[in-house]
């Protein structure tokens, strides 16, 4: 009896409180999103996604551009068409280097003697056949090199004319046997994406690149049950003759991007883009197969509920991209400048819809970077846990399938799984690392499935996914949407309370870790205790940030946030008060830290931003590298980590690579860019940020004012 009147009590409870995505959407909204969300048709379509071979500028790729263009068509979306961005591996794209096409007509690799077997058709088993290969037909020996990336590995061994055994890095194993050894081409096992649980199993195929720059050579991928039984009858005295045929060019090409809009009520009022990638191997169906159908999916919702006058329509307009990864995103926005202008907001999904018991995926909400703080990953992070908690209560037998948002289809029962899913800080590997980056600066709800362990092979299939989870993450990014589309100024009183609340629970977190700073051992007093204040003093102007983000997106009065930086600027005081007590227990005398590069003349110097725009590293390009040469690049400090007793930068510099020319803005000196980074990633030397920049300003990206 008092069970049942408990769980009448929590149904009354659950019914009134309605689903927990309030303050920014009504229950009304909430309930029309999640009942249109459908997670068959995503599925369906990436059923289609998954036969094409989709690497970017080739003929399978428009093939996956045509069938999404005419779905955006069939769900009524409006201005949806292609276009085609000239591409010949040097045209420019903002600060990018275009890449180049491919088109394969055929490729096989048999073994011939002293068995007669097939290693690989490019027919059967596009994947078989590394990206960018050239044509060849030889027939000739298999050499093994171990990994192939260093001129040990060719010591004694003579493979010109020959094909090489190797599983290093493919784009290095092509210098050096290709290139340099004159090699006719290579057979690979080499691990793409490491995990956890990499090596075990040895029957996946991986994806493999050569590098298009490079004029000669081809490689077929195998897995590496394979090549261990090639290996170690090579061992032996066993002469291994392989026959390889390709019909492939690598040349000048074009990509392709798909586009198409619901248009917002005020054209002035901006734009709000969802991106993923359209490109990878086949059958690539987690990455990123299931971002494309999952936006593609959102854009169904919205564009049917706002059609019937279920949802108001929104005064921003929504823009749905689909085109290469980073290489897309760059074309299409040094080709319309003035969209990039219009650009408020970013909802990017790569990699979205794996069933974690397979492929022991985690679904991730991803911040923005600390160099651009913004409301958009708590508008996410609120409806993942108004998700969550409704997939939680479904899978405990608490609620109906239409609340716990799971799909059937086909007669058959989706899965009944919960949502395996938290929200982590920025992370880098796609596009949104394009709009994240300071001169777009459209902050990026990146939604993510990470570690995936079939990522980058043939077992990326569709057994892997899992139709419920992309039905839920298709109405998290058509909620998300809906908000940055919708939202108003006068919103804000209701908004900005429940907004500090989640700024205030991050500054407490950043309370830990300061207090860990001030304590380190190996740290001088005084030092730690500027290291500690520092990173409490830049996580509040993080939240300050966050905050006044939403007034501004908005356009309400500028000091609407005036209560929430209040209550932030009381809840820093008090941490900084206790880290103050902290150090004086350590025997610092002086009532102030001073920074480490207070009297460094070269932490005074302000850089600022120059030339084209975008970040500095994209996956097929690297400015400063191309700019500088091997040299010069070599001898940057913080790529070649001068590893200090404070952190290991070599995990991270990349990351602060990123965030040090983000934090450029003609103001901030190179010691205040110091401080920023080093709140975000763990203290830095201020020379490796001044080292940074000098190369930054010889590549012409960046000057000294
Ligand atoms: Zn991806």
């Amino acid at each position: 009896m008092r069970r049942l009147q408990l769980i009448c009590l929590f149904v009354v409870l659950t019914t009134l409180c309605a689903f927990g995505q309030q303050p920014f959407l009504s229950p009304h909204h909430w309930t029309a999103l999640r009942d249109e969300s459908s997670g068959a048709a995503p599925y369906e379509n990436l059923r289609y996604l998954t036969g094409l071979h989709r690497v970017p500028a080739t003929a399978d790729f428009d093939q996956a551009a045509q069938f999404v263009l005419q779905r955006a068509r069939e769900y009524g979306l409006a201005d949806a068409h292609s276009e085609q961005f000239p591409i010949d591996g040097t045209k420019q794209y903002g600060l990018m280097r275009s890449y180049l096409a491919w088109s394969v007509e055929e490729a096989r690799l048999w073994e011939i003697h002293p068995q007669h077997i097939l290693l690989g058709d490019w027919k059967t088993d596009p994947i078989h056949l590394a990206d960018y290969s050239h044509s060849a037909d030889v027939e000739t020996e298999l050499v093994d090199v171990g990994y192939g990336t260093s001129e040990g590995d060719y010591s004694g061994k003579d493979v010109r004319g020959k094909i090489v055994l190797a599983d290093g890095v493919l784009a290095r194993v092509q210098e050096l046997a290709i290139v340099q050894h004159g090699a006719a081409g290579i057979v690979s096992d080499m691990p793409n994406q490491t995990t956890a649980w990499s090596g075990l199993d040895t029957t996946v195929v991986r994806w493999g690149h050569l590098n298009a720059r490079q004029p000669s050579g081809f490689a077929f991928m195998v897995s590496r049950q394979t090549a261990e039984a090639l290996r170690s009858r090579l061992r032996g005295t066993e002469t291994v003759i392989l026959n390889a045929h390709v019909k492939a060019t690598v040349g000048p090409g074009y990509w392709t991007v798909v586009t198409a809009t619901i248009p917002g009520t005020d054209s002035a009022a901006g734009e709000i883009v969802y991106s993923c990638h359209l490109d990878h191997e086949r059958p690539g169906a987690n990455d990123n197969g299931s971002g494309c159908v999952t936006i593609l999916e959102s854009a169904r919702i919205l564009a049917r509920l706002i059609d019937s006058g279920q949802l108001q329509r929104p005064k921003r307009t929504l823009r749905f991209v689909w085109g290469p990864e980073v290489e897309g995103t760059m074309a299409f926005l040094a080709s319309h400048p003035e969209i990039r202008q219009r650009l408020r907001a970013n909802i990017h999904m790569d990699m979205v819809g794996g069933d974690p018991f397979k492929n022991k995926s985690v679904f991730h909400v991803t911040g923005t970077p600390w160099s651009l703080p913004s409301f958009v990953t708590d508008v996410g992070a609120l409806f993942l846990d108004t998700i969550r908690a409704a997939a939680s209560g479904y899978a405990a037998g608490e609620m109906a399938a239409d609340t716990g948002i799971v799909e059937s289809r086909a007669g058959g029962q989706g899965t009944r799984n919960e949502l395996v899913a938290d929200v982590t800080p920025y992370s880098s590997g796609s596009d949104h690392d394009d709009y994240d980056s300071s001169t777009i600066a459209v902050p990026s709800l990146y939604l993510r499935d990470w570690p995936d362990i079939y990522i980058h092979t043939d077992h990326d299939s569709l057994d892997q996914i899992d139709a419920t989870k992309l039905r839920r993450v298709a109405l998290l990014g058509a909620a998300s949407g809906y908000v940055y589309a919708s939202v108003t100024a006068q919103q804000l009183p209701t908004l900005l309370p429940f907004l500090t609340a989640q700024a205030e629970a991050r500054l407490a977190q950043a309370f830990g870790p300061a207090q860990q700073l001030v304590d380190d051992p190996q740290v001088e007093a005084g030092a730690a205790w500027y290291e500690a204040r520092n990173l409490v003093d830049q996580t509040l102007q993080r939240e300050n940030a966050t905050l006044h983000s939403i007034v501004e997106f908005t356009g309400g009065p500028g000091a609407a946030d005036a209560n929430g930086a209040k209550a932030l600027a009381d809840q820093a005081a008090g941490f900084q008060h206790w880290l103050d007590a902290q150090t004086r227990f350590r025997g610092a005398k002086a009532t102030a830290p001073t920074a480490s590069w207070a009297s460094d003349p070269d932490a005074k110097r302000v850089p600022i931003r120059v030339g084209e725009f975008g970040p500095l590293t994209y996956q097929n390009d690297n400015v400063l590298l191309a700019r500088l040469g091997k040299d010069r690049y070599g001898k940057i400090k913080l790529i070649n980590s001068e590893a200090t007793p404070m952190l290991n930068v070599r995990d991270q510099s990349e990351l602060y690579a990123y965030e040090i020319v983000n934090f450029v803005n003609g103001k901030r000196t190179v010691g205040e860019i110091r401080d920023a980074v080093s709140a975000e990633y763990g203290p830095l030397p201020v020379n490796l940020v001044a080292d940074y920049l000098q190369a930054c300003v010889e590549a012409g990206a960046v000057q000294w004012k």
